[in-house]
């Protein structure tokens, strides 16, 4: 979809902000750009919509140079969101994610229309956000405007640079999982920049880790984690990338182990040989856990005695994700769930097993990389 062939970009000044960059974003991928602040991120990215010219090499999106497209034309394929938003003030929430498509020809009534969708999609309720202007916004809100704005003409293309780079960590994790959210629903070709190797790895497909100028490496996030290319992205991502590869590794099925289940209006179980159970409803979703020191002497049924279980995760989620929850519960143990099938329970990852699926990961990429070794050498 966007491919960069031998693209240089030299400054009047004689400042070289990207050096030979080769590399190809597929349709629908997300690809997170990631450096200290100066290695020429953003110069890559406003190539891309020709807001700088390259000195020299082609860019192509969707197979055609964009030297000969004109920018106008060009731009409206594709949506831009940067730090700054830069709304415009004067104009309302709703008025300001219509501009686009109003500017493109569609009726004012439509542009609005769509424009209440846009908003809805990014989390902000058109009916109390529509009529605001941005001035009434928080950081967060202003960015999610950005977002909408920027998907209104529905572009293939989106560029965002440093999009959630001014808002605090906490809003910021849920910007990005929000847009997560949104990218699997309308799979758009996005080029993310950022200067911050968590976020890099939390949202992208791929990762391009920039040195000065260059591309050093262009993997897959758990790649990247588990098999740094240079000593230079070793150091980037940080001597703690064993901690990040657990935001990376999703919780599988296999991992999780099998305890006793017992059912909400089934008998106290006796024989629970000083553990616990979790407690299902009749349609054997997760409803909660019952102690064996609870279940012990009383009497009744196990509705009566079953605690709520807060400590769960659909599967799929992170390992890190687990291992916050558990923390956070302060809880021995998690409860995993299918989202697919309306909450049914799977199993529950234990501290003993999140290590083993961590091992897993590792190992099955260790593998995936000797392979490829061997791979070049039949080549070559
Ligand atoms: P990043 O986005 O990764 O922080 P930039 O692409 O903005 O990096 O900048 C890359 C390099 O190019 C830096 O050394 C920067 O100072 C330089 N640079 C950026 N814009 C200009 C410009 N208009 N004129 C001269 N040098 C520039
Ligand atoms: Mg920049």
């Amino acid at each position: 979809m966007i491919r960069f062939e031998h693209v240089t970009k030299r400054y009047a000044d004689g400042t070289t902000a990207v050096d030979d960059l080769s590399f190809e974003v597929a349709e629908g991928e997300l690809v997170t750009l990631v450096g200290p602040s100066g290695c020429g991120k953003t110069t890559t990215m406003k190539m891309v919509n020709r807001l700088i010219e390259p000195s020299s090499g082609r860019i192509f999106l969707d197979g055609k140079d964009i030297s000969t497209v004109d920018p106008v034309q060009l731009r409206r394929r594709i949506g831009y969101v940067i730090q700054q938003v830069g709304l415009f003030p004067h104009k309302t929430v709703l008025e300001n994610t219509a501009t686009v498509p109003h500017l493109l020809g569609v009726k004012r009534a439509q542009a609005r229309e769509r424009a209440a969708e846009l908003l809805d999609l990014v989390g902000l309720d058109p009916g109390t956000y529509g009529s605001r202007y941005p001035e009434q916004l928080s950081g967060g809100q202003r960015q999610r405007v950005g977002v909408a704005r920027a998907l209104a003409a529905d572009p293939p293309v989106l560029l965002m640079d440093e999009p959630f780079g001014a808002v605090d960590p906490v809003v910021r994790e849920r910007l990005q999982n929000e847009f997560l959210a949104l990218q699997r629903k309308v799979r758009k070709t996005v080029l993310f920049v950022t200067h911050d190797i968590e976020e890099a790895v939390r949202l992208g497909d791929r990762i391009a880790v920039y040195g000065e100028g260059r591309i050093e490496q262009f993997d897959p996030p758990a790649t990247v984690l588990g098999a740094p290319a240079t000593p230079y992205v070793a150091e980037f991502v940080g001597a703690d990338r064993g901690l990040k590869r657990l935001s990376v590794t999703p919780i599988e099925e296999g991992d999780l182990e099998q305890p006793p289940v017992v059912h909400l209006d089934d008998p106290l179980p006796r024989d629970l040989d000083g553990r616990w159970a979790v407690v299902l409803d009749a349609e054997d979703n997760l409803h909660g856990w019952i102690s064996a020191e609870r279940a012990g002497g009383a009497r009744g049924v196990v509705r009566d005695h079953a605690r709520r279980m807060e400590a769960w995760l659909p599967v799929g989620a992170s390992l890190k994700q687990a291992f916050a929850t558990m923390l956070q519960h302060d809880a021995g143990w998690i409860a995993v769930i299918d989202e697919e099938s309306a909450g049914r329970f799977l199993g529950v990852l234990t501290p003993a097993r999140l290590h083993e699926a961590l091992r897993r990961s590792i190992d099955a990429d260790a593998r995936e990389i000797a392979r490829e070794a061997v791979d070049l050498e039949t080549v070559s």
